[in-house]
């Protein structure tokens, strides 16, 4: 399989109107080297290319169809939904319907608002947060990213990380200064900060599972004293789990570990591949949202638009069916298991970590708790093995502090053929 012609043009027009010729900027391939494919269709794993390459594909829009490209379920409630009209902007029944089974999986979420991208999401739970405290600072931690808002862009992962530029320009030093960054699996550093500054934190924001760095399991207590602590402090614990969220256990990596916040970001899965995120939590909180209590402003017009709301309910529902996070399990296990087997075959220093439907590969021996120990993976080795593997019909995330993110229509047979695949991409960007 050879990269085609016809992206190669389709790239160069691109670039003309679309700054980097693309609207997210992992999407450019700048961290891996290369044109990336433009797509023409997606069907169950596979995308195809406007050059009719077919890759197994293991981005899955980063994350949110978990059941594949086009699934029938979802194809006919999106088109049933948009029959009846694509927006109001007035409420649906259908709205409540999704909020009912948001509430009804995620363990602490007992109210919620629907938005339009995880971004949204994040910057109004830091705002209801900020909002019923009366405080300013936020904590984040390095390497967790939040999405593109600004009070976000301080150490942000993701994209910010792949191009080496972790502070953004244009990011106002006001914000930036109410933005406190701690080492991920650090709880003796929230630990400080608190006390460096009492009664200030109106919240903490964390991933719960690092990520956009890679895949950075929490460790052990870490989640629980992120607990104690804020609890303590009278600061709101925010919980982003815009990938975990349904992808690590029906409720997320909150009921996974057994640790619930106050407040949960979430995103990607929850929108069935459509514009739709939510924030949520406890009432006593999410009562204060306008038009409620205090009136802490959000708003959107889309919020809550029929078609995502379809489809999202509708992946929802498919994911509370018996048997699916065993067998979404099974296929990251096997996938992580036979990655490990093709990497001491070749005896390379590597990381994989598996968790729920997170799959990450290191190019390092090192373990990985943190942002400094993922800074130490071979990129440029990465970039060999990411374009070796495409050439060969997988479609990997073009960078090295990604996740894959398989879904539940990967089928034994796609996980063999990659695993084959890979063995040979191994060979090609080591030798
Ligand atoms: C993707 C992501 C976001 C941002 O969501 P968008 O829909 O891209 O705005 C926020 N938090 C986490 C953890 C994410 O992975």
């Amino acid at each position: 399989m050879r990269l085609g012609q016809n992206s190669t043009r389709a790239f160069a027009e691109a670039q003309h109107y679309i700054p980097g010729g693309v609207n997210s900027p992992a999407r450019a391939f700048g961290a891996v080297g290369g044109d990336p494919p433009f797509i023409d269709y997606g069907q169950g794993s596979r995308i195809f290319d406007i050059d009719g390459n077919e890759y197994i594909d293991y981005v899955c829009s980063w994350g949110p169809l978990i059941f594949g490209h086009a699934h029938p379920r979802v194809v006919d409630a999106v088109s049933r939904a948009c029959s009846r009209g694509t927006s109001f902007g007035a409420p649906t029944t259908l709205e409540t319907a999704l909020a009912r089974q948001v509430a009804d999986m995620v363990p602490s979420v007992e109210m919620l608002r629907l938005v339009s991208s995880g971004t949204e999401a994040t910057m109004s739970a830091v705002r209801l947060a900020r909002g019923v405290t009366g405080r300013d600072k936020i904590v984040k931690f390095e390497g967790c990213w939040h999405g593109h808002g600004d009070s976000f862009l301080i150490k942000a992962g993701s994209s910010a990380l792949t191009l080496g530029a972790p502070d953004s320009p244009g990011i106002p030093a006001g914000v930036a200064a109410d933005t406190i960054a701690l080492p991920y699996n650090d709880a003796d550093a929230l630990e400080q900060a608190i006390r460096q500054h009492p009664d200030q934190i109106a919240a903490v924001i964390v991933e719960p599972v690092g990520g956009n760095m890679g895949l950075v399991p929490p460790r052990p207590g870490f989640l629980e004293r992120l607990r104690q602590l804020t609890r303590a402090a009278g600061t709101i614990l925010i919980f982003d789990e815009v990938i975990t969220g349904f992808r690590v256990a029906p409720g997320g990596a909150q009921e996974r570990f057994g640790v619930l916040p106050d407040l949960t970001c979430l995103g990607k899965i929850v929108g069935g591949g459509l514009p739709l995120a939510a924030y949520g939590g406890r009432r006593e909180y999410m009562e204060h949202v306008s038009p409620c209590g205090r009136r802490i402003s959000q708003a959107g017009t889309l919020s809550g638009n029929p078609l995502a709301v379809a489809a999202g309910l509708e992946q929802l529902r498919m994911l509370s069916e018996p048997g699916v996070y065993d067998r979404l399990e099974a296929i990251a296990t096997r996938l992580a298991e036979g990655m490990r087997a093709n990497l001491s075959t070749l005896c390379l220093d590597y990381r994989v970590y598996q968790l729920g439907g997170l799959v990450c590969l290191f190019f390092t021996g090192q373990e990985i708790v943190d942002h400094a120990s993922v800074s130490t993976a071979d990129t440029e080795l990465f970039g060999r093995y990411f374009r070796a593997a495409l050439e060969r019909g997988i479609y990997l995330p073009p960078s090295q502090y990604e996740c894959l993110f398989p879904s539940l229509v990967h089928s034994d047979e796609d996980v063999e053929r990659t695993l084959e695949i890979q063995l040979d991409a191994l060979r090609a960007a080591h030798g």
